[in-house]
């Protein structure tokens, strides 16, 4: 009886499936050789370029840098002539005209090796390369793109506040249209801003910069919201502090900066149209969350090979302790969550397009999947290693800090819910 309410498969859809392509192959078949995390030969031989540029570059000044607490300026510039710093710009602004796939390969192996020099890189090719790519205009894009896409301009955004960080829109930085209706003038003040300062005295080159032009102080007001270019030299553009003594990200530089009466002409200082920075910021926060899920990725992915290679290795009670069921229960949910997280990240990749937004439920949804697995997974790096966990010589303890930061910066695993759970609601709570 109840066959009669199941609904049949089209007779269309039943010859489809029995018909073959001319491979012989039936077209519902899945071809053997699609790679999912290297889809083309461009892509593959980016893995292979950035892999190789990580061990030879990037490794041998980790550990070093991450000490210091210095960002390593030099090694920055060789992502230019790789070019990687402008991986989504057009080519004509003298970028790579990436799309996001290659966005993750990239993120996802050099935070392999170093997640902090990787969050310089996301700032300045994402936040401030990608977004003025998108939303600047030509003029805008001559000016800074060819000099930001070989790292002789450093940049940077500015969304988060003393007092407004997942409460973005109640931002208090302000920006007044003048008398003359000619320039506009900024105050304010805008914290944690990545690459903010290039050492310790010495501001960030340019940086894209959300302000208020209208409405009140506060969330739920109904502000407009523009965006700004903001220039080192610039009179009353000045360096709070370089913020030190982080627990991870120790060789990004982070820093509060300062607008007094910044004089931004309209012309050429207003990126897109007055109020509409709103959709610029969040189509932006869409790449970089999957950007920061795939550093999520490379943090989990060497700290497995770390743990798993230890475990081999090292004996107690006259065996590897890789015989104990607890040191591999540590391996193999390990590695499962990240065989999971990297499925998930490299499909919200495939479908992105940079240049439309409307996927904040799954770039939400990765991050907030993969940012705290790569904290777990490193955790448990340090406990498989025991006393040697603890120290530096293995790396896995600079992993452990550095993805803690995964987990708040770009948006923290709450907001995250909030907007998934919102999302959902508004979609009908039905899942496709
Ligand atoms: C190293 C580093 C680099 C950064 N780089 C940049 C950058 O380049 N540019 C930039 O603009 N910003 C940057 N940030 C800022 C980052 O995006 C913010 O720190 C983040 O958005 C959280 O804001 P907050 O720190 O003000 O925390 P708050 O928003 O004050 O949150 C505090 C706590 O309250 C929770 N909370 C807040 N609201 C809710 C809610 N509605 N529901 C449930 N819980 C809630 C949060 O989840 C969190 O646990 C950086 C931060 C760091 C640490």
């Amino acid at each position: 009886m109840l066959s009669r309410f199941i609904p049949t498969i089209p007779s269309r859809l039943k010859r489809a499936i029995v018909s073959r392509n001319a491979f012989g192959k039936s077209l519902f078949s899945t071809s053997a050789s699609f790679d999912l995390f290297t889809p083309s030969e461009e892509h593959r031989a980016l893995r292979e370029t950035v892999r190789s540029f990580v061990e030879k570059e990037v490794e041998p000044q980790a550990t070093d840098y991450n000490r210091a607490e210095k960002f390593n300026e030099k090694l920055f510039k060789r992502l230019g002539e790789i070019g990687l710093l402008g991986m989504t710009a057009d080519e004509k602004h003298g970028g790579s005209s990436m799309d996001a796939v290659a966005v993750c390969i990239a993120h996802e192996e050099l935070s392999a090796s170093d997640p902090a020099f990787c969050l310089s890189f996301l700032a300045h090719s994402l936040l401030f390369v990608n977004n003025l790519n998108l939303n600047g205009s030509e003029e805008q894009k001559a000016k800074y793109l060819p000099d930001a896409c070989t790292g002789e301009l450093l940049g940077g955004m500015g969304m988060s506040e003393p007092g407004a960080g997942t409460d973005v829109l109640g931002m208090a930085t302000r920006a007044e249209l003048d008398k003359d209706g000619k320039s506009y003038v900024l105050n304010g003040s805008k914290m944690w801003i990545t690459n903010g300062a290039r050492n310790e005295t010495e501001l960030g080159d340019v940086f894209l910069v959300y302000a208020r032009t209208s409405g009140t102080q506060g969330s739920g007001t109904a502000g407009r919201y523009s965006l700004f270019l903001v220039e080192k030299g610039m009179q009353g553009f000045s360096l709070g502090s370089k913020i030190n003594d982080k627990l991870g990200m120790r060789a990004s530089n982070t820093a509060q900066i300062h607008f007094d009466n910044v004089r931004l002409p309209v012309s050429t200082h207003l990126v897109g149209h007055e109020g509409d920075a709103v959709k610029h910021m969040m189509r932006n926060l869409e790449i970089e969350r999957l950007a920061l899920a795939a550093m999520s990725l490379g943090i989990a992915r060497r700290s497995i090979e770390v743990m798993s290679q230890y475990a081999q290795e090292r004996k107690a009670f006259g065996q590897s302790i890789n015989r104990f069921g607890q040191i591999q229960r540590h391996i193999g949910e390990s590695y499962a969550e990240y065989a999971a997280g990297r499925a998930y990240v490299y499909s919200v990749a495939r479908t992105m397009d940079l240049t439309k937004g409307g996927g904040r439920i799954d770039s939400d949804g990765v991050k907030r999947y993969c940012a705290p697995m790569a904290t777990t997974v490193a955790g448990r790096a340090v406990q498989v290693l025991g006393g040697n966990g603890y120290i530096g010589a293995y790396n896995v303890e600079r992993l452990w800090r550095d993805a803690k930061l995964l987990e708040i910066g770009g948006g923290t695993n709450e907001s995250h819910e909030k907007n998934i759970t919102k999302d959902l609601s508004k979609s009908g709570n039905r899942l496709p």
